[in-house]
């Protein structure tokens, strides 16, 4: 076989080595073996070098190549690293007129060998270290011999980085997995990792009748402890937490960090509900534990939900999902406490979850409306004024009432839009309304508290009625005290930026709140409408009667119109009439009616132009 031959041969043989994966060792082995026939040498050995590392022969094609790799990396001296360092391949023919390695030349004459090829592993600009080639006759190796060996080492070179990289690559595969799979604070297994074993959890308990149960642990005051202590702290108090927890469990249970200050467990094996209520408890106990931080004894307490597999239940997001609502469950109650789910609970959360998804965009699908409630004269029944409420018919839960639909609003933040949506309506519908007497009818709108301290608020309102036409002094805007609880800096700000647009502001529901009689004073409020509670009590309880005397009283020494809301009865008509009261509302003139209801009962005719409902005048 010509030489030609013998290295396509090889070379091809080193082509298959790397695409069936070899491993370096494997690569160098069959590189030292193969070149001892191809060449006329009597042994061969790698030695690989890298700066940093200490040089280590990696492989030889018998016990004298060995010997001979030894002696070079042991005295750091020989042709190896002479082509190593100069890149180039060294040839020593006769080993005996070499002068080059003076330590390790006669060493090696002794040994028996009398000359010495040697080749740089060449990677790219970089070497890999060198491939020996031994004979124990001296003698050159001719132009085509050097040729072909230097091929072998090359190759070789480009195999060991190829074979490297994918090494490296496997490692940090597997190291990029550890991470990706842990919480990189406090070490534990991540959301990822937690729900990997749970599901394996869940398949085995579909297999045996065993019980695993799923523990969603949140801690109750963690803002606080950083607030109060600063985020190191915080990050200190979750390690340790975290040890806690794990020193808490048996060494099957797995604990895990899902996010912020709120950690998982999971048990498989259980006995029953009872023994997961007493893990609860340990998993409590431990977290009540006073913690020592940096000097700082910190006493914190746990919010454990509990959620336990079983028939129905074969996604581990859902058990976990359902272990969360649990510890929300124990949150409303007040924390520091465990709890399994509250199957009616959870169907009122999602209830109210639902109507916040259908309420956003309610208003642009046509399904709010707003009814009128006609506001009268005590004394003769005439209508004075109409009260705007809103109404929502939800296609999926029927008709929302206000006391459901604003707190609602006002937690989705849809309160603005919902709120804006409601003012201009009414100021719509109110400059549509002909009266006979040509006399304008002044119009109510109630605003949330948190719409009222939102950004733009007054020239939002300033906007509609300036589109609408409408004169400010006929549209009045009724808020709660709540308006006060939040910021009553800001509030009187804003009040006194409405009554610079000219609207007329009445405070609701009056009587409910706090401070309410400093607050009349301070804000500029027209109007004070009592709350129905105190009118519904008029009758039988003395105390509210003398309530709404007191307030009708102070309201007018403070030159305010008084409104009672609520009014159902004669009784009560009778009644705030001998008080003082100016104007009523309620069902005993008129409950709310629709936009065109209204506007009917403005065209009835009567002899002055005015319409009036019935009221004690006319009943008596
Ligand atoms: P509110 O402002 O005190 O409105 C009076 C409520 O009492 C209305 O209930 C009205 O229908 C009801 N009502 C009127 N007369 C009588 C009566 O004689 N007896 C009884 N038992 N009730 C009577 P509604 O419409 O259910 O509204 C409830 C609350 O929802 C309102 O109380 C108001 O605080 C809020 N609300 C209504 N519409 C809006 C709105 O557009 N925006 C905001 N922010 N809140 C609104
Ligand atoms: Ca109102
Ligand atoms: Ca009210």
């Amino acid at each position: 076989m010509s030489d030609e031959q013998l290295l396509s041969d090889v070379l091809s043989e080193f082509a298959h080595t790397l695409v069936t994966d070899f491993p370096i060792q494997g690569i160098l082995d069959h590189l030292v073996e193969r070149i001892v026939d191809v060449l006329p040498i009597t042994a061969a050995g790698v030695t690989i070098i890298a700066p940093g590392v200490a040089p280590h022969y990696l492989a030889a094609s018998n016990e004298s190549a060995l010997q001979f790799e030894r002696l070079q990396t042991e005295l750091g001296e020989g042709p190896c690293f002479e082509a190593y360092e100069s890149g180039s391949a060294v040839a020593i023919s006769d080993l005996r007129v070499d002068l080059r390695f003076p330590q390790f030349t006669p060493r090696a004459l002794a040994a028996g060998l009398a000359a010495v090829f040697t080749f740089p592993l060449r990677d790219g600009d970089e070497r890999l270290g060198a491939l020996d080639l031994y004979r124990d006759r001296r003698g050159r190796l001719n132009a085509t011999a050097m040729r072909t060996a230097q091929t072998l080492a090359d190759v070789t070179a480009a195999y060991l980085h190829n074979a490297k990289a994918r090494e490296d690559l496997h490692d940090s595969v597997l190291r990029s997995r550890e991470i990706a799979l842990h919480d990189a604070l406090t070490g534990l297994p991540n959301r990822m990792l937690f729900l990997e074993r749970l599901d394996h959890a869940m398949l085995r308990c579909r297999r045996s009748d065993r019980l695993a149960a799923v523990f969603f642990v949140d801690l109750d005051q963690f803002k606080s402890v950083n607030d109060r202590f600063g985020h190191s702290a915080g990050d200190e108090l979750l390690v340790a937490v975290a040890g806690r927890l794990s020193a808490t469990l048996r060494p099957g249970d797995t604990v895990a960090r899902m996010s912020g200050d709120e950690f998982v467990i999971l048990c498989e094996d259980l006995e029953g509900h009872l023994a997961a209520g007493e893990i609860a408890t340990r998993v409590g106990n431990a977290i009540a534990e006073p913690f020592n931080l940096s000097g700082n004894e910190i006493v914190i307490s746990a919010s454990v939900g509990i959620a336990f597999s079983g028939p129905g239940k074969l996604l581990s997001e859902n058990l976990l999902a359902e272990a969360d609502t649990a510890m929300y469950q124990a949150k409303r109650l007040g924390g520091a406490r465990q709890q399994i789910v509250d199957l009616q609970e959870q169907e009122r959360s999602e209830h109210l979850i639902a109507l916040e998804r259908d309420l956003s965009g309610a208003a642009t699908r046509g399904e709010l409306h707003t009814v009128y409630q006609p506001v009268v004269d005590i004394d003769d029944g005439r209508v004075t004024g109409v009260e705007a409420l809103l109404r929502w018919d939800s296609p999926s839960q029927g008709v929302v009432p206000p006391s459901v639909l604003i707190p609602i609003a006002e937690k989705g933040n849809l309160i603005t839009e919902i709120g804006q949506w409601v003012l201009e309506q009414a100021c719509d519908d109110r400059s549509g309304w002909k009266r006979p007497d040509s006399q304008e009818l002044g119009v109510s709108v109630n605003v949330s508290a948190h719409q009222l301290m939102s950004t733009d608020y007054v020239n939002d309102v300033a906007a509609v009625v300036t589109r609408t036409q409408t004169d400010p002094a006929l549209l009045t805007l009724e808020m709660t005290e709540s308006v006060f609880i939040q910021d009553a800096e800001r509030a009187l700000v804003v009040l006194n930026e409405l009554k610079r647009l000219g609207v007329l502001l009445a405070l609701d529901d009056f009587g409910t709140g706090y401070s309410s009689l400093s607050y009349l004073k301070r804000f500029p409020f027209d109007t004070v409408k009592i709350d129905q509670g105190f009118v519904f009590d008029m009758g039988h309880d003395p105390s509210s009667f003398a309530i709404v005397s007191a307030i009708i009283d102070l309201a007018h020494s403070l030159g305010l119109q008084v409104v009672a809301e609520g009014v159902e009865t004669v009784a009560q008509c009778a009644d705030l009439a001998s008080l003082g009261c100016d104007v009523c509302q309620g069902y005993y003139f008129a409950r709310p009616m629709s936009g065109s209801d209204f506007s009917a009962l403005l065209c009835q005719q009567t002899v002055d132009g005015s319409v009036y409902l019935p009221t004690l005048a006319i009943a008596s």
